[in-house]
This record gives structure tokens, sequence and C-alpha cells, in this order.
């Protein structure tokens, strides 16, 4: 196990082993010219192991990670023995404190890393960001939700070609592992770079800290910091693991009000009704099918669509794939996770049965 990078010492302070500290990191000066400060918990095992750096908010609106991290803080759900854990409740405070996904320059944090010390705001902030914690970290997990109107089944994203990132990604313990390098100037993408291991959750709505979801991630937290020897005990498997290399918005065809028959993480077969478009009176104006059999990633919450929006993320994988996870979605009670997740993210929307399914 690598011993992690560079001591004990964060933001000017020293954290000794077996000891955590509530610290704050400078990332930029606003426009009164004041520090714009967010705050940092680095909690230190007793003994020598990596350091591990859980982000969240890097969308400022996407707030189900902060949820889960100070749960982390507060609840303290496993002991850090060995290495040390940064946790960054907001990386985008700016971005934050106007419950917006973007900077107040509408640039976007998440397309900005490394960053540069003589680029624009969103390129110095995540410089600051970049040198102080992520330069520092031999992994990271950063924590997203869907963007504004739409909603995430959880699902890990990591660049499955890498061997280390794979490993880090599958002891996460997630059903869904979509493979990707990420976006240009993403967080994930630039961290990989440097060879910082690093992996994303992306699970629920912005603007709100859903309870299945923090559970879902603290799991997946402490699954990681298991495999790296951080925190005792056994990793918790998932039923099923699917790895998933293509994934595809289903559209509207035209404008009008849906009523969904399907809920995020669901399993779909070809040809099955995925939502109805009706007319504001009700009077149904088409079915939307789903082209090919996949589970379901994502969907949109705001059921009034204009021609082309958006409507349900559907994920692709191999046959034998979809099967082993309906079978495996199958025998889960309804107090599983997987049910309760599901359950909290359809609970705002109206799923019911479609007529063309009974026929
Ligand atoms: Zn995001």
């Amino acid at each position: 196990m690598t011993a992690g990078k560079k001591g004990g010492a964060w933001f000017g302070t020293d954290v000794a082993p077996g000891s955590s500290a509530s610290l704050s990191m400078i990332v930029s000066e606003g426009y009164s010219g004041a520090n714009v400060v967010t705050p940092v918990y680095v909690w230190r095992g007793v003994k020598d192991g990596p350091t591990v750096a859980i982000t969240a908010a890097v969308h400022g609106d996407e707030i189900n990670g902060t949820g889960a991290i100070r749960n982390i803080i507060r609840q303290k759900p496993f002991e850090v023995v060995a290495g040390t854990l940064v946790l960054v409740p907001v990386v985008n405070l700016l971005g934050f404190e106007r419950h917006s996904r973007y900077l107040p320059d509408r640039r976007d944090l998440n397309r900005s890393f490394p960053g540069s010390s003589s680029g624009s705001l969103a390129s110095r902030m995540a410089k600051s960001f970049f040198d102080q914690v992520i330069r520092r970290s031999d992994y990271c997990i950063d924590l997203h939700t869907a963007a504004i109107r739409r909603t995430n089944f959880p699902n890990v994203r990591a660049d499955m070609k890498d061997e280390r990132v794979a490993e880090f990604a599958r002891a996460f313990g997630a059903g869904l592992l979509v493979d990707g390098k990420g976006p240009k100037g993403s967080l994930r993408s630039s961290a990989c770079k440097i060879g910082c291991p690093t992996i994303l959750l992306e699970a629920g709505e912005p603007w709100k800290v859903e309870p299945g979801v923090v559970e879902y991630a603290e799991r997946g937290i402490r699954n990681c910091l298991r495999h790296l020897g951080m925190v005792e005990g056994k990793i918790v498997e998932p039923a099923a693991r699917i790895e998933i290399k293509t994934t595809k918005w289903v559209r509207a065809m035209q404008g009008g009000f849906l009523e969904f028959h399907i809920s995020p993480g669901d399993v779909v077969h070809k040809d099955q009704p995925i939502a109805t478009n009706t007319d504001l009176i009700g009077d149904e104006q088409n079915i939307i099918f789903a082209p090919k059999s996949g589970i379901v990633l994502g969907m949109t919450t705001l059921p009034s669509v204009a021609p082309g929006d958006p409507i349900c993320h559907l994920a692709y994988p191999t046959k034998a794939a979809i099967k082993q996870y309906e079978r495996a979605v199958g025998k889960m009670g309804k107090s599983s996770l997987h049910e309760r997740v599901r359950d909290d993210l359809s609970r705002s929307m109206k799923v019911v049965e479609s007529d063309a399914e009974q026929e």
C-alpha cells in the first residue's frame, strides 16, 4: 500500500495520526475581495496508508453528496484506521451559494481542471483545488447527481480500461458501472491523468439530499476504504455488477404532457412503453416505447416536454447482463437498498401502468 502523499499538514494545520480536524481551504476571492473559503474535514488513521479525497458539489447544485459527506462527519459510520480521508462537502462554493451548477462567470468548474493560475475564475479555482487536494491524494471519489429536472439511479462512472481505476470502481459495489474517461477538463479525467484513480457517483436529483442516495454513497465509500485497508471489515458485494459501455437518451417526438410507465433503475424490454404523451386534456398523442432492451439509468422529472426533450436515459449492456441484473433485482426484498432508492427517486413522479402494456 502506498504511504499517502506527503505528511500530515493540511491547509497549514498539522493533523496527527489517529486524529481529525475541521479545516478551511482558501479557493478564491469573492467580489468583496474577501477570501472564498470552503470547509474540509481531514481524518487520519493511526497507521500509514493512502490519502483518499471524497468531493461533492463540484456542480454547486448537486448536493446529495454534500449530505452524504456531512453524514460521515457527524455519524462516523466507520472508523479510519489507516491513511488519510479528506472530505470536501462543497468544492464549488461560489456555485453552491447561488444554488447553481455553474460559477458566477457562467463557466462549468467541472470542465476547467486541472486549471491555470492565469486563466478564468473557473480555471483559477480549479487549479487551486487541484493543487491543494487532488495532487496530494492517491484516490478520489467525486459525488454528483443528474442535471436539473432529471434524476439518476445510482451508477458509478469510471475509466474501466485503466486497471487501477477499474479495480477501485468495482470495489465501490455499485450494481451499475458506466465505462468512460469523463469529459475533458472534468475533475475525474484530470485526476486520473496525473495518477490519482478517480471514480464518480451519479445519483439522484440536484437540490436534494435523498436518504437512499446518502446511504448508497456511504456504503460505496466505506467499501472503497475497506478495499484500500483504511477501514476494517469486508466489502459488501452487489447482487449483480453490470458494466455498461453504451447509453442513449430516448427523446420526445412531440410536445405534450407525460405519464410515466417506468421508474429509475428498472429493466425495460424492447418495445415496452416508457411513457404516454398526452395533450393537456389528457387525450393520448403517442406512446414512447423502448427502442431496445436496457436499464433505466436516468429520467426526466418534469412531465411537460417539447419535441427532442430527453425522457429516459437507457443503458445498453449485453443481453446476458440485462438478464443477470433482472434476476438479481427480482430477488431483492422491499427493504433492500436498491428498492428503497428506487422508491425514493420515483416518489415525486406519477408512474402508472400503460394501457398498451395490458393489452
Ligand atoms: Zn455533476
